[in-house]
């Protein structure tokens, strides 16, 4: 029976603390069980439909497309704006590999350039100085949560005739100046892995209120399929699809993003009053102009190298405190490699995030907050 409650199902064995664990109530399994029961299983039917209008009405756009990942969606809208060979993109250097991947998909090359030291997110000067007559789109990260300086890089863009993307896979319900993100450039991505705001298992949604790039990356998501020509493809298309069962756990979540944000707000809260932070540790920046979805809590620590970390790390989890270290810049990685970008690099090496999700309570933040503080304590400069 759907009441409503957010009871979690089964309680954790005590004690230990994941990093990321989703929230499944008795809404998401009826939901999941009657998609299952319709026999519309695959990527038919009226919970695809219903996810993706209010998902777009959440996001404050007119469409939306469900893709079967974020990555997905990020390759497809790509795609459908035709960026491909001989064109640049520029990505941050501190993100999911994701973002730089999807680039290369489509042939077209990622540029990296550096991150803000504050928001992490990608630094607008250093995307205007990265342009050239190659350029075609800049994807800013809203990373851990917290929005990109859209205005300037709307700015930019616009001044150099760029489509601007906005990954948006770790920011759901995040918003710039009063407006949510998903709808504040040509197009926004999202993703709903097991460990984002809000799941849908794996899953993926553009959001957009340009009806040309939503009918192609429609099209492009289904084989390029002729609408009037059943099995005739004018063009080369993809699966990347998602499946009613996947929209069906998706509505359910987006039933409960309000308490599901409101829960990490206040976890951010609690976080603030459990760490001791001083100018060398700190805790999530928030921009005057932002609110923060909170992905992650994010710790950074300036007196932290490699090894301390892991140490910490290490140590955190003998106390039940799981953890995990800041994403690896991606101009790091064999693929990518290039010169590093100063504060991505740097940021990269001394952050880490805590455990964030919705069955934490302030009793157990409190716990690993005092955790933290006394290993800060016993492992730090004296
Ligand atoms: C999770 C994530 C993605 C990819 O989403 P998947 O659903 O895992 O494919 C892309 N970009 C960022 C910033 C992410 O955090």
């Amino acid at each position: 029976m759907v009441t409503g409650v957010t009871e979690p199902l089964q309680n954790i064995v005590p004690k230990f603390f994941p990093v990321s664990q989703p929230s499944i109530t008795e809404r998401e399994i009826s939901n999941v069980t009657d998609a299952v029961r319709s026999g519309w299983v695959s990527s038919l039917g009226s919970y695809i439909d219903a996810f993706e209008t209010s998902f777009a009405q959440y996001c404050g756009v007119e469409f939306a497309v469900a893709t079967s990942n974020g990555t997905t969606a990020l390759h497809l809208a790509i795609e459908a704006l035709s960026i491909g060979p001989g064109h640049e993109v520029i990505v941050p250097d501190l993100t999911f590999v994701a973002t730089a991947n999807a680039v290369a998909y489509s042939g077209a090359t990622p540029v990296l350039v550096d991150v803000d030291t504050d928001t992490l997110c990608i630094n607008p000067e250093a995307v205007r100085r990265a342009i050239t007559p190659k350029s075609r789109a800049v994807i800013p990260v809203h990373l851990y949560g917290h929005p990109a300086e859209m205005e300037e890089i709307n700015a930019i863009a616009a001044e150099f005739d760029l489509f601007v993307i906005e990954d948006a896979a770790e920011a759901h319900g995040a918003e710039f100046r009063g407006k949510r993100v998903g709808g504040l450039s040509n197009c926004g991505v999202f993703s709903f892995y097991g460990n984002k705001i809000i799941t849908t298992g794996e899953g993926g949604m553009i959001t957009t209120n340009d009806a040309a790039l939503y009918q192609r990356a429609r099209s492009l998501r289904d084989h390029a399929m002729s609408p009037t020509r059943r099995y005739w493809h004018a063009e080369m298309g993809f699966n990347y699809r998602m499946s009613n069962l996947q929209a069906a756990l998706g509505m359910a979540q987006l039933e409960r993003i309000d308490e599901i944000l409101k829960h990490r707000r206040d976890l951010m809260g609690w976080y603030r009053e459990s760490i001791t932070t001083t100018e060398e540790v700190r805790l999530n920046y928030v921009a005057e102009w932002a609110s923060s979805a909170y992905w992650m809590i994010c710790l950074e620590i300036d007196w932290l190298d490699d090894k301390l970390r892991d140490k910490l790390m290490g140590e955190l989890k003998k106390n039940g405190v799981d953890s995990r270290p800041y994403f690896c810049t991606v101009s790091s990685m064999p693929m990518y490699e290039m010169v590093p970008c100063r504060v991505a690099w740097r940021k990269a090496g001394i952050g880490l995030n805590l455990p964030t999700y919705f069955d934490l309570t302030r009793n157990d933040v409190s716990t690993i907050g005092a955790v933290v503080n006394d290993l800060l304590i016993r492992l730090g400069p004296r």
